[in-house]
């Protein structure tokens, strides 16, 4: 007999069969999702790439037809994908009226989805995602991975954006090397992925407080995994793929060449500016700097960015070492 896992992904595998469907072959579809990625630029090519689909609005238009081919409702409901509250026996699609990005695994199996809705709108939540299965758990996924994985080996980099668009985006323009964490913060286990692959990572967060607030909790969380990194926030609201659409793929790649800061000059930027001229605000600044210094793990790298921060804001290394040790301290 088939194990529930093994149902899962064949669910999973059908539910994304019949999403692209409804995208592609239906007249909803077309009307309201297609043209919605139209309006968002995005080719066919790139749409069928990375399997794109629409829920429709019939509220269980999936479960319906997964029933009728047979899946338990049991199943269905493991899945994530239907619910069935006592007063709908009939069931309720978890996606209704929604873009679908699915979620594949390292090998390209589709353990979950994505699902935007069309029109922003503050009372619905903006995604929706699927929720922890047997096969799905969004700590140890990242988004893109199947599809850039032999980009970023050969580029012998990642870059790390926040959303699904991000990374469609960024491969219209021809930049495959990119993931996403989607919506959650990184974890540990989704830095393992990645360093199979490379381990130099570049951060392309959102120039917002989420994004800033963000990068500073992925800094330390990489350093401690040993990776190399770099850090690029976009500019007056933009993220990556409002970037990429208003630039071609030469200048993009130019600008995250060159502007993508190490985490000293780029957490610097930050707290500088927010400190001012007060004096005891820069030194929690500096702190704050050195605390990622301490996160660390080679004793010659660590000595390598102390002396920059030693460089940068004039003091003795003395003094920063001492700061080091402390921090040390707090962290074991
Ligand atoms: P879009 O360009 O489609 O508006 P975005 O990716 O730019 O979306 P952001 O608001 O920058 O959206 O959020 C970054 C990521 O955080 C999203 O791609 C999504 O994965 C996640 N996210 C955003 N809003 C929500 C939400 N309400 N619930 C769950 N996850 C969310
Ligand atoms: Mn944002
Ligand atoms: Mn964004
Ligand atoms: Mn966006």
């Amino acid at each position: 007999a088939q194990t529930d896992k093994e149902l899962l992904y064949k669910i999973h595998e059908i539910a994304n069969d019949f999403f692209q469907h409804q995208l592609f072959e239906t007249e909803e579809g077309t009307t309201i999702a297609y043209s919605y990625f139209k309006e968002r630029e995005l080719r066919d090519d790139i749409i069928k790439k990375f399997q794109l689909g629409y829920s429709p609005e019939q509220r269980n238009a999936f479960t319906e037809f997964a029933l009728n081919k047979g899946y338990s409702k049991e199943i269905l409901e493991k899945s994530g994908l239907s619910i069935f509250p006592e007063n709908a026996p009939n069931g309720i699609d978890r996606f209704r009226e929604r873009v679908l990005f699915p979620i594949h695994s390292f090998s390209g199996r589709v353990l979950g989805f994505g699902a935007r809705i069309l029109k922003n709108n503050v009372k619905t939540a903006k995604y929706l995602n699927s929720p922890e299965t047997e096969i799905y758990h969004k700590s140890s996924v990242l988004y893109g991975l199947s599809q850039g994985k032999q980009s970023i080996s050969k580029n012998n980099l990642c870059l790390l954006v926040e959303g699904y668009m991000d990374v469609i985006a960024l491969h219209q323009s021809g930049i495959e090397n990119v993931v996403a964490s989607s919506g959650t913060a990184l974890t540990v286990d989704q830095i393992k992925l990645i360093k199979r692959l490379t381990e130099n990572v570049t951060i392309l967060f959102d120039g917002d407080p989420a994004g800033i607030k963000a990068s500073f909790r992925s800094i330390d969380l990489l350093l401690a995994e040993e990776m190399n990194i770099r850090i690029l926030l976009f500019p007056d609201g933009d993220d990556p793929d409002s970037f990429s659409r208003k630039h071609p793929q030469e200048y993009v790649e130019n600008f995250i060449k060159t502007k993508a800061n190490d985490f000293i000059d780029f957490k610097a930027e930050i707290l500088l500016k927010e400190a001012g001229d007060d004096p005891i605000k820069k030194a929690e600044a500096i702190r704050n700097i050195v605390k990622s210094v301490a996160f660390v793990k080679n004793a010659l790298k660590q000595e390598v960015y102390l002396k920059e921060v030693a460089t940068k804001f004039g003091l003795s290394e003395q003094s920063l070492f001492n700061e080091l040790n402390v921090q040390k301290q707090i962290q074991n």
